[in-house]
């Protein structure tokens, strides 16, 4: 699975990338994934691929290495992948604590997927795109395999300076797109999707000529990106990302790998696939500041930031930095902040274990005093009136 990282990739090689994305590139040191908007696993993107009808490889899913075992017999597939299932992409090239290389294995026999999955679940899976520690496996995926002639890349995303949606794809695709978009920019072909117009017939097309589709399946990889698209759109996506989309030597379009993100703001509409989140992999502190809607991304400095604004909070991290010190996070209080919200702020901020110091940057009439402050800090305290 490539995470939004490698899209980033893609748009940065188009020069598309927005503040946001180069803020998080800046402060890499992000504890975990950070949680801007709401991503499932492969396997939970792939089952809205299917009810698009979008062409996936059948699958179950498991959380036991019997479960696994079982499923891979009951695929009766002629070959089995098992794939590690992580919000984070590059587990074709990742290693897990417990010795094992690669997290997506192929083989033939089924019955070697039983102590294969044993040395995943409950392992953590390091790859390109997580933190050093990696990340546990609790889940694994058991699909029918299919042979690939040619790894393909491909995605819509939701792109601001184009004021809307924009499909981004490589004749290139598969493990190393990051390193693609960096180092043959040429081969990165886009397509500005009209919100109004939809997906137009030559425009699919000639996305799946750029992506080097022949003859019929030509046709057919252009029925596979609309039909991406309806499903883009249906889901109040920001991104969808099939990496690699492949071709089979029997002439098959098929998504391998799938990601996709969601629009928070369309939670509201998006019940069902808010449901799925299972908040495993999200940082416990930027979850506990989701639930009182402050905006809070965790980084490896010691300096707590507490701040009122997005752009304030990236120019205060960028202040600290450039003096020599490190935040330990981005915080956005928002406007209209309540009195309860700015308490539980503090609370999160102190328990921070790696916080020494504060450092307050408020452009609002209201400080804190020191009594309305859950215990004594160290402070930084700047406050400007509007
Ligand atoms: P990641 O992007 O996290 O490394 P992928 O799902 O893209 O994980 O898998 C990595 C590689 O494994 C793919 O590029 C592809 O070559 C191979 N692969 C994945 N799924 C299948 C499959 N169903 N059949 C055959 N090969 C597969
Ligand atoms: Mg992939």
């Amino acid at each position: 699975m490539a995470a939004s990282m490698v899209s980033q990739a893609a748009l940065r090689g188009l020069q598309l990338s927005s503040s946001k994305h180069l803020f998080l590139d800046k402060f890499k040191g992000s504890r975990l994934s950070s949680r801007r908007w709401l991503n499932l696993q492969e396997y939970q993107s792939k089952r809205l691929m299917e009810q698009s009808g979008v062409a996936v490889q059948r699958f179950y899913v498991a959380d036991t290495a019997s479960e696994a075992l079982e499923a891979a017999k009951r695929l009766n597939a002629k070959e089995i992948v098992l794939k590690a299932q992580i919000l984070a992409g590059g587990r074709g090239k990742g290693v897990f604590d417990s010795g094992l290389k690669g997290g997506v294995h192929l083989t033939k026999d089924p019955t070697v997927v039983g102590d294969l999955a044993k040395k995943m679940l409950g392992f953590n899976l390091s790859t390109k795109q997580t933190p050093k520690e990696g990340v546990k496996v609790k889940t694994v995926m058991v699909a029918e395999a299919l042979d690939i002639s040619r790894e393909t890349y491909f995605a819509i995303l939701m792109d601001r300076s184009c004021n809307g949606p924009v499909m981004v794809g490589s004749p290139q695709g598969g493990m190393d797109i990051e390193e693609v978009a960096a180092s043959t920019p040429e081969l990165i072909f886009k397509e500005v999707i009209d919100i109004f117009e939809g997906v137009r017939e030559d425009q699919a097309l000639r996305m799946a000529s750029n992506l080097g589709f022949k003859g019929p399946l030509e046709r057919q990889a252009a029925d596979q990106i609309k039909k991406l698209y309806d499903l883009f759109l249906k889901v109040d996506a920001t991104q969808v990302e099939v990496n690699p989309l492949g071709e089979t030597p029997e002439g098959q379009v098929v998504c391998f790998d799938a990601k996709i993100s969601f629009d928070d703001n369309a939670e509201f509409r998006q019940k069902a696939v808010f449901a799925m989140d299972d908040m495993s992999e999200s940082d416990p502190t930027e979850s506990e500041a989701a639930k009182w809607d402050l905006k809070y991304i965790g980084l490896d400095g010691n300096i707590a930031c507490f701040v009122n604004g997005a752009g304030l909070a990236m120019a205060t991290c960028d202040i600290i930095d450039l003096h020599g010190g490190k935040p330990a996070n981005f915080l956005d209080l928002g406007g209209g902040v309540q009195e309860r919200q700015v308490y539980e702020a503090f609370k999160l901020l102190t328990a921070d274990p790696k916080v020494s110091s504060h450092f307050l940057f408020i452009l609002l009439s209201f400080i804190p005093t020191e009594e309305q402050l859950p215990s004594p800090l160290p402070f930084a305290c700047c406050s400007q009136r509007r």
